[in-house]
């Protein structure tokens, strides 16, 4: 079936969407992105990605042309031209065509796209086994530097830790920061569980705010599982009882041995086990329906 992306405006096939040469998300990887899951045709956390979404581009002084809520309604329209009830919405706003120069003054009109489409980040076995994983030997930039909490387009830190991550054998890398704090995995936040508390990086380690993370975050809490925000190294890490990543594509995967070192017994724990389940059924029964009025079942 012909996919229909949205692309400034307006729902195109996906051969119509011409995005030129001379735009500078292309030149300069200048722009910004949302990654955004549908369940059963209800979109997950939709107000919080794009209050994210336009943060970054707070940051980066790019000005989306529509509104808050004409952006909520045309990741709803995708969902729907595409007939999809579960989904992997891909919101991208680059800077615009421009010159071949830096300035982002030369390009008036950004470029925004939604792209609705499906995803499986690692195979269904992986989240019965649970992830090996390793450090990655290049460290995230600190927030001085390139700020993490943007979305930026610019993901080369993380697509040089997958190819170290073929290169090691493992599915997944962990990063740290230039202090040697455990910082996130390539498109996901990182969890370790010491003594029955879940512990995860602060936002000031350098890491990407997640949605999945603050909604783990709030579940744990909602049943009283004590949760801190606290730097640690990768001996925490490798000595921790369970880890586990979270992200809007993996969402919740345990993580079960770092740099040949087994976690806990090398298999995902029970918390980590109870996190996922939960979260499976609350992403299920939460979000702003595509499909207002009908069953989506
Ligand atoms: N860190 C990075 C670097 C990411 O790319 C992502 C995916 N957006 C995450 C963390 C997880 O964020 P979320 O739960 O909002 O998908």
């Amino acid at each position: 079936m012909e996919r229909l992306l949205y692309f400034n405006g307006a729902l195109v096939p996906e051969e119509e969407v011409r995005i030129s040469p001379f735009d500078h998300g292309f030149l300069y990887g200048d722009g910004i992105f949302e990654g955004i899951r549908a369940y059963q045709g209800r979109v997950f956390r939709l107000e919080d990605h794009l209050g994210r979404l336009y943060q970054s581009a707070k940051s980066l002084w790019l000005t989306i042309p529509e509104t808050r809520q004409q952006m909520a309604e045309a990741v709803l329209a995708t969902v729907r031209a595409n007939h999809l009830k579960d989904a992997y919405i891909r919101l991208v706003v680059s800077r615009g065509p421009g010159d071949l120069g830096l300035d982002p003054r030369q390009c008036p009109k950004p470029t925004v796209i939604i792209i609705a489409d499906q995803i499986q980040l690692f195979p269904e076995s992986l989240y019965e086994s649970g992830l090996p994983v390793a450090t990655a030997s290049s460290r995230r930039p600190s927030g001085d530097v390139l700020n993490p909490q943007v979305k930026s387009l610019n993901y080369l830190n993380s697509v040089l830790a997958k190819v170290e991550a073929a290169q090691r054998g493992v599915p997944e890398m962990v990063l740290l920061n230039q202090l040697g704090h455990v910082v996130e995995g390539t498109g996901d936040n990182i969890f370790i569980v010491r003594n029955e508390m879940l512990v995860t990086p602060p936002r000031s380690a350098g890491i990407l705010p997640g949605i999945t993370r603050s909604v783990v975050m709030e579940l744990a809490r909602g049943e009283g599982i004590p949760v801190v925000e606290e730097n640690f190294t990768v001996h925490e890490l490798y000595n921790a009882d369970e880890c586990f990543l979270t992200g809007t594509a993996a969402e919740i995967i345990a993580a079960v041995s770092c740099d040949g070192r087994l976690i806990g017994d090398g298999r995902p724990g029970p918390l980590t086990r109870h996190l996922r389940a939960r979260f499976m059924e609350y992403a299920a029964n939460e979000g702003v329906s595509a499909y207002p009025g009908l069953s989506v079942i």
